[in-house]
């Protein structure tokens, strides 16, 4: 038997049982050991990003492969792994051009189709990656969006010697800064609300931590009136969208990093692009990251665990999603925990 936790449409999420199905060719099943729970996730579940359902949601997890299907060669029962969820389809105009990640027909685990908020997940196996022994299930779940991050960081060609600006201290513009100071950026600021968040993001490497209603004027005082070369906005807020233009110097980069509402827009001034010769840029998934972020998590170079501020149980999780639950970090469900809330979670 298997338990998931099914999505049914904006604000419902229900616990289900059903028999567990056998791999298909090609896939693996896996036990689900932890399931990052992600903005995409949250956002999805307030109904601002549209996903057919019923569905299982979760793209972030890793778990023990328990039965390999006809053809899969590369995996056996008692393996670790983790799950690139991104499936495309090898075929139509984009994938073709190897642009995969833009791929028309992505249908992606725990987005297009049952993902890891359950005791179990089908997996192709050209998706999973074995995860070292030395890495903790959590943190192997987090390989995805460190994989994310660091198509982020290429996105905004970041170089050593560059200052950068992340808007955003949650999870992802934690392991944003990170890549950045790992990719050479010499000076780094963090724009961030939350006292809290900026403790840590201080903790973490950053020069500046300043809250957004003072953020142009610390910027500019901080890169001595220009501006930073780089600004990567990970808040997901279309606020912080327009902030960031207005952080980097003449000729600097913008990267839009965050899943914003698909529905809101933005007043902004095409001169303020034009005369000042700046570059905007999306960042979307994974695209040939997964490999080395996994390099990067086994390496110990992103203190994940740092990150991770709560540990739930399936039952938990429709909290976890709602517009009230404000955890300080990274949510990981672990579906083997007993199905009974954990009181000492602050949730
Ligand atoms: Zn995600
Ligand atoms: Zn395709």
């Amino acid at each position: 038997m298997s338990v998931s936790a099914v999505f049914d449409g904006p604000g419902a999420i229900r616990l289900a049982e059903s028999d567990l199905a056998g791999p298909a060719a090609g896939e693996v099943v896996i036990e689900v050991a932890a399931c990052g729970v992600c903005g995409t996730d949250r956002s999805i579940f307030r109904g601002e990003y549209a996903v057919d359902s019923p569905v299982v949601l979760g793209h972030e997890y890793a778990g023990t492969v328990i039965e390999v299907g006809e053809g899969v060669d590369t995996f056996a029962a008692g393996d670790r792994i983790c799950v690139d969820p991104n499936i495309t389809c090898g075929s139509c105009a984009y994938c073709r051009r190897g642009i995969t990640h833009l791929c028309s027909a992505l249908r992606p685990l725990g987005i297009s189709r049952d993902g890891g908020f359950g005791r179990f997940s089908h997996v192709p196996a050209r998706y999973a990656y074995r995860l070292p022994d030395h890495v903790p299930f959590e943190e192997g779940a987090l390989v995805e969006p460190v994989a994310c991050c660091l198509r982020g960081i290429q996105q905004a060609e970041l170089s050593v010697g560059d200052s950068a600006v992340i808007l955003g201290a949650g999870p992802i513009g934690s392991i944003l800064l990170l890549l950045a100071l790992g990719a050479g950026a010499t000076r780094l600021a963090v724009i961030e609300p939350d006292p809290g968040r900026r403790a840590r993001a201080a903790d973490l490497g950053a020069d500046v931590v300043c809250d957004p209603v003072d953020a142009v004027e610390a910027i500019l005082d901080w890169s001595g009136g220009l501006g930073a070369d780089v600004a990567i906005e990970a808040s997901g807020r279309t606020v912080g969208a327009e902030l960031a233009l207005r952080l980097v110097r003449r000729g600097g980069r913008v990267v839009w990093f965050g899943v914003y509402p698909e529905r809101e827009v933005l007043e902004i001034s095409p001169y303020l692009v034009n005369e000042n010769e700046l570059t905007v840029r999306g960042s979307f998934n994974n695209p040939f990251t997964h490999q080395a972020a996994l390099a990067v998590v086994g390496a110990g170079r992103l203190k994940l665990h740092e990150l991770i501020s709560d540990r739930i149980p399936l039952t938990d999780l429709a909290h976890a999603l709602s517009p009230e639950s404000r955890p300080s970090g990274k949510v990981i469900v672990d579906p083997s925990l007993p199905g009974t809330p954990v009181p000492n979670l602050g949730l």
